[in-house]
């Protein structure tokens, strides 16, 4: 007989809405749901009091770029990051390490190297690039989630954009296998190179109108061939209108967001520091506000990190130029902080913050077990005390490099505990994460 846990909360956020509860676990699933006051037969009890309870965080969207780039990032120093940020399972890129998720092979090589490091769950992505086509089926059939692919020049050679008749030809492939594509929507005709250093330059080098035309036609192929599109870190608020037309029109499309573009605008982005440097680039405020419209209509369904680090020295700093810097934030120990410290303000609660950065990426990544509080789920949770106010310093934070453009921010809300299966775990414990495929089983090491 395995032990019983109950915990109890007055704030627990349910999919239907806060509310007062008990969880019941057992064998590190969420058994049921009971009131708060239910009297409950358990060999433990932890009873939060007015403690928010949360499902824990998934994040569909982290570079951990190991092997390879492991001067980056890696699977030890990644999932400590994401379990001190209340993130219990995160989805692996297939970029930017070596090699690039792109073959059975490759997805091999990248979970051997994952094995045993973990302390939080893990799934992966695979790559759809030129060429590997052939390769899809037999990548989802080995466990990856689904696929993403680049527009653009991902800034790796490794891993090139796909045409878009190579667009259509991999989503029809994907139709059939209920698998989504992922994509980073820019269109390179609508890109150009910055005319000077400066952010400004920066950002008109990368406008919203080259997000457009690539979501554009992203729709037409998910139009044509029934498969499910999911646009990326989506920077340029303007297309909001956009996605929710063509979800409307029952075209299955779905979008993400990052919590940099919702927290910060390039008006405050100061000379030199490329920690801010990301591509599509966050925008003005005007267009940040738009962003928060679009969570709050529901044309962006999901809140992700996008962490995607890299070393001071590709970022050029301390005296960073725009032109040249490597692109990519690191936030994923605090997202959920970055998050909550402005959706209160525009009157969102936890719940939502729950839907945006728990439910969505776990539907997204097909894993049926995660992202809400709820019978049969894994009993996967954070504690997070939602006044608690904090100041971000680097040299705290558990990434492997330790830049951020939240330095010296201060955050309101703090994960105070989290549980990984019914286990309550910490940053520093063992690693007991698991390495998980499309549908919630364990991935074949
Ligand atoms: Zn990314």
């Amino acid at each position: 007989m395995s032990e019983t846990l109950v915990i109890r909360s007055r704030r627990m956020a349910l999919p239907s809405g806060v509310e007062e509860k008990a969880a019941c676990v057992k064998d590190g699933r969420i058994e049921f749901l009971a009131d708060y006051n239910a009297r409950l037969d358990a060999d433990r009890t932890i009873d939060l009091g007015d403690l928010p309870l949360l499902p824990g965080l998934v994040d569909s969207h982290v570079h951990v770029n190991e092997p390879g780039r492991t001067e980056w990032e890696g699977f030890a120093s990644a999932t400590r990051a994401a379990l001190a940020g209340g993130v219990t399972t995160i989805v692996d890129m297939p970029l930017n390490s070596l090699p690039v998720t792109t073959s059975v092979d490759a997805l091999r090589t990248k979970v051997a190297a994952a094995a045993g490091k973990c302390v939080v769950d893990v799934a992966f992505w695979g790559g759809a690039v030129p060429g590997n086509v052939p390769e899809l089926g037999a990548l989802l059939d080995a466990g990856v989630v689904g696929f993403k692919c680049f527009l653009i020049d991902s800034g790796i050679p490794e891993f090139p954009a796909l045409g878009k008749d190579e667009l259509r030809l991999a989503m029809k492939l994907l139709a059939g296998a209920g698998a989504p594509m992922i994509v980073h929507a820019e269109d390179p005709a609508e890109v150009s190179l910055p005319t000077g250093p400066s952010y400004d330059a920066f950002v008109a080098s990368r406008p919203t109108v080259a997000e457009r035309r690539a979501i554009e036609t992203v729709l037409s192929a998910a139009a044509a061939t029934g498969a499910r599109a999911h646009i990326v870190h989506l920077a340029a608020g303007d297309c909001a209108a956009l996605i929710s037309a063509a979800k409307a029109a029952g075209v299955g499309l779905t979008a993400e967001t990052c919590p940099h573009y919702l927290f910060f605008a390039a008006e405050e982005v100061p000379p030199g520091h490329t920690e801010f440097k990301c591509c599509p680039p966050i925008r003005y405020a005007v267009n940040r506000e738009a962003l928060w419209r679009a969570l709050g209509d529901g044309a962006i369904d999901g809140v992700v990190s996008d962490h995607s680090p890299c070393t001071a020295e590709l970022k050029g700093l301390p005296d960073g130029d725009f032109r040249t810097a490597w692109g990519g934030i690191s936030s994923l120990q605090l997202g959920l902080s970055v998050i909550w410290s402005v959706a209160r303000r525009r009157g969102f609660t936890l719940a939502d913050v729950a839907r945006w950065m728990s439910f969505f990426p776990a539907s997204l990544a097909g894993l049926p077990n995660k992202g809400a509080i709820a019978a049969g789920n894994d009993a996967d949770f954070v504690a997070f005390d939602p006044d608690a106010s904090f100041i971000v310093r680097a040299t705290e934070l558990h990434h492997k490099n330790q830049i951020t453009p939240y330095e010296g921010r201060t955050l309101t809300g703090r994960v105070k505990r989290t549980w990984l299966g019914g286990v309550e775990v910490t940053p520093g414990d063992p690693p007991r994460g698991r390495l998980l495929a499309r549908g919630g089983g364990l991935l074949a090491v």
